[in-house]
């Protein structure tokens, strides 16, 4: 996870800030997964959470009373997740491409997107559903070109 997305500058300035935080902060958390106990580390969870700020990210890391996962374990629990959305509604099609899709794809596709926010768009009838960002472009572009 982390290694994939080490060619965004903007994600080289967050590891950046973030390290000067940490050196600066008196004492930094040790943080394991909830769920199997495997050491976490704060740089896998800024690259998972790149709409936050470094800072932000610090203050979650050390505040948070939430439990943290490792990104094995957040598979796993995301994948049980899509499992139970599945079970609502298998498929849909692409609005542009008319491609069948089904809620694996479609996350991986849109995996910026929340849990819940997938689920609430996958599970809406009245949402526009697209296999790919280039197809939601297109049909943006085509629409945009009638009217
Ligand atoms: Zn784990
Ligand atoms: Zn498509």
């Amino acid at each position: 996870m982390f290694l994939k997305k080490l060619n965004n500058s903007e994600m080289w300035k967050k590891i950046q800030v973030l390290r000067d935080l940490i050196k600066n902060e008196k004492s930094f958390k040790k943080r394991v997964c909830w769920n199997c106990k495997k050491d976490l580390n704060i740089y896998d969870f800024l690259s998972d959470n790149l709409e936050f700020t470094a800072g932000y990210v610090l203050s979650l890391w050390q505040y948070s009373i939430f439990e943290f996962h490792c990104c094995e374990c957040f598979k796993n629990l995301k994948r049980e997740e899509l499992e139970i959305i599945e079970r609502e509604l298998k498929n849909r099609y692409c609005l542009n491409c008319k491609t069948i899709i089904d809620i694996y794809k479609f996350s991986k596709e849109y995996n910026a997107l929340k849990i819940q926010e997938l689920k609430e768009v996958w599970l809406n009838p009245n949402s526009n559903i697209f296999c790919s960002g280039f197809c939601e472009k297109q049909y943006y572009r085509i629409k945009k070109g009638r009217t």
